[in-house]
């Protein structure tokens, strides 16, 4: 078990989670953008190394401040396009085994967004994820992140994971904007998130 950095703010994630985010660099950049990743992630005091986190099992735990450094090395690595990032989180629920598995019991959107706020406590021993309106006549969602300020880069992916949970629960299309943000000023970060 790598040493990793402890943040009592921010907590610790599942290392299912950065094993989701680890495969899609590979598949988009090969095993080149993996050591890159590597390097930079060295350059930054990492105290951790993705071959020590793909070694891990997907439910044990990883800093989220490892998780921050890791989302930010991945931005550069994909030069610094937040689409990239945002595709990357919406590959994310897809390629996670532990992920898939959880979200293959929900077929339709409702019951996916009533099980959103367990499943960021079964992922995230920090922040909270809170359901802020359901709105069925319009179409759409609005989801909030609560006491947990990671990063920009984060926020970004974690729009493209509940487009990724969307298009698992086999709705037609899925988008989700964030509408307001703590590194924009905000309270706390708000999701909207509309179908279609
Ligand atoms: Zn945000």
């Amino acid at each position: 078990m790598p040493e990793m950095v402890v943040s009592m703010e921010l907590g610790y994630c599942k290392a299912g989670i950065l094993h989701a985010d680890i495969e899609f660099v590979k598949k988009k950049k090969g095993i080149d953008g993996i050591e890159t990743l590597e390097k930079i992630l060295k350059s930054m005091g990492a105290k951790a190394s993705i071959n020590q986190v793909m070694k891990m099992k997907p439910a044990e735990n990883v800093s989220v401040e490892f998780r921050k450094m890791f989302l930010d090395a991945c931005f550069q690595v994909f030069d610094k396009d937040p689409e990239k990032i945002k595709e990357m989180g919406r590959n994310s629920p897809s390629i996670s085994p532990l992920q898939k598995l959880v979200l293959g019991h929900f077929m339709t959107p409702e019951k996916a967004i009533g099980y959103a706020p367990k499943f960021w406590r079964e992922n995230y021993t920090a922040g909270e994820l809170v359901v802020l309106e359901i709105n069925r006549e319009k179409n759409y969602v609005r989801l909030a992140i609560k006491n947990f300020p990671v990063s920009k880069v984060f926020c970004i992916h974690l729009a493209g994971y509940f487009e990724g949970v969307g298009k698992l629960t086999k709705v037609i299309s899925v988008t989700c904007k964030e509408m307001k943000c703590v590194h924009d000023g905000a309270e706390f970060c708000e999701f909207e998130i509309r179908s279609g």
